[in-house]
């Protein structure tokens, strides 16, 4: 049954996958946006569309849409962007989804709050269970990301047992793909534009820290699972198991673009993860879902997308 879906952060990366998929499975889609990380090119093959409409606003304000489902990407996930005003960084997490959530209970509608992986921090237990609380730590640099998106899922589990509120959380783990911003400073980004450039490949500290890449493809395909399926709410991880080091990520980027760049070592950012992979378990047995798509096949399609921007 077609479906009004308020898509809020739907002009950054992810978002844009998200308006492009549930478009094309015949929903009315509302791209919500303050273009502070996000662009209007990512979305500008779905203008022509009649069930696509486009609005500037922000989160940190108050709003009224009527809508049957949102979906609430809202909020710069690259460290360089979420630290470059932090506390806006907070205000999007909390008063948004405060914003949102009076929304969905005014309106009834369904609402998914995008989550990361980050409320996991520096992880003592691996791979991360839900279950597990997490190692943030709440003073430091990375905390307006961290800390913002763990208020944020506090106040969603508050609707829900205050009011009745349908609520969706999903964790999201590090995800690449095309119409990510050659400029937001994330890893995947970084190396494939520093490569096909023929610049020196910034490798942060030794390395040897991990983290799991999943393609936008399979995420997407899994927020819209978690989405539809009733009678669980999460929080739920997602992402891709296969884990890589940061050192394997860069020699595999610059063997796939076939660059003579060379890589250099800076120093590693405070609070920066050692180690991070998804438990896929529980996206399994509620939503049967499983990443598809393996890292160089994504890194392949990627390349590909970045060649043609830069
Ligand atoms: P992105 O920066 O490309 O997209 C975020 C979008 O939100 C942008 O279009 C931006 O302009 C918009 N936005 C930011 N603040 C806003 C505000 N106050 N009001 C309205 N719009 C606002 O990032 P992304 O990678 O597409 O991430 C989307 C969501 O997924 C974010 O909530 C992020 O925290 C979460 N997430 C992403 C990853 C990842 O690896 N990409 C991992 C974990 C979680
Ligand atoms: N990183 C790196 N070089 C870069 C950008 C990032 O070595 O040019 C490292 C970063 O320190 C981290 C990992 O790659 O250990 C993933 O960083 P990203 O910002 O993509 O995601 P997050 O830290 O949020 O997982």
């Amino acid at each position: 049954m077609q479906k009004r879906i308020l898509i809020t952060g739907g002009a950054g990366f992810i978002g844009s996958h998200l308006c492009e998929t549930l478009l094309s499975r015949g929903h009315h889609v509302i791209c919500l946006d303050n273009f502070f990380t996000g662009h209007r090119q990512n979305v500008a093959h779905l203008l022509s569309n009649d069930r696509f409409e486009i609005i500037r606003h922000d989160i940190t304000s108050p709003l009224s849409i009527e809508a049957d489902m949102i979906y609430n990407m809202a909020c710069p996930a690259s460290p360089v962007h979420y630290q470059f005003d932090p506390i806006k960084t907070m205000k999007t997490s909390v008063l948004g989804a405060m914003h949102l959530l009076e929304e969905a209970r005014r309106t009834k509608a369904r609402i998914l709050q995008a989550s990361t992986s980050e409320v996991y921090g520096d992880p003592e237990i691996h791979p991360q269970t839900e279950s597990y609380r997490g190692n943030v730590n709440p003073i430091g640099i990375r905390a307006c990301y961290d800390e913002g998106k763990r208020a944020a899922e506090t106040l969603f589990f508050d609707y829900e047992r205050q009011y009745g509120t349908e609520i969706r959380v999903v964790r999201i783990f590090n995800t690449y793909g095309p119409r990510m911003d050659p400029n937001d400073g994330r890893v995947v980004s970084n190396f494939i534009v520093q490569a096909l450039k023929g610049e020196e490949l910034t490798i942060y500290g030794d390395g040897s820290q991990t983290r799991s890449f999943c393609y936008v493809d399979d995420l997407v395909r899994g927020i819209i699972g978690l989405m539809e399926v009733d009678g669980f709410t999460g929080p739920m991880n997602l992402g891709n198991d296969g884990e890589f080091t940061v050192k394997e990520l860069a020699e595999m980027v610059l063997e796939l673009t076939g660059s003579k760049s060379k890589i250099t070592y800076l120093p590693l950012p405070q609070d920066d993860p050692i180690k991070r992979r998804p438990d896929l378990g529980l996206a399994r047995e509620k939503i049967g879902y499983a990443p598809t798509v393996p890292l160089r096949e994504g890194l392949v399609r990627t390349i590909e997308y970045f060649r043609k921007i830069i």
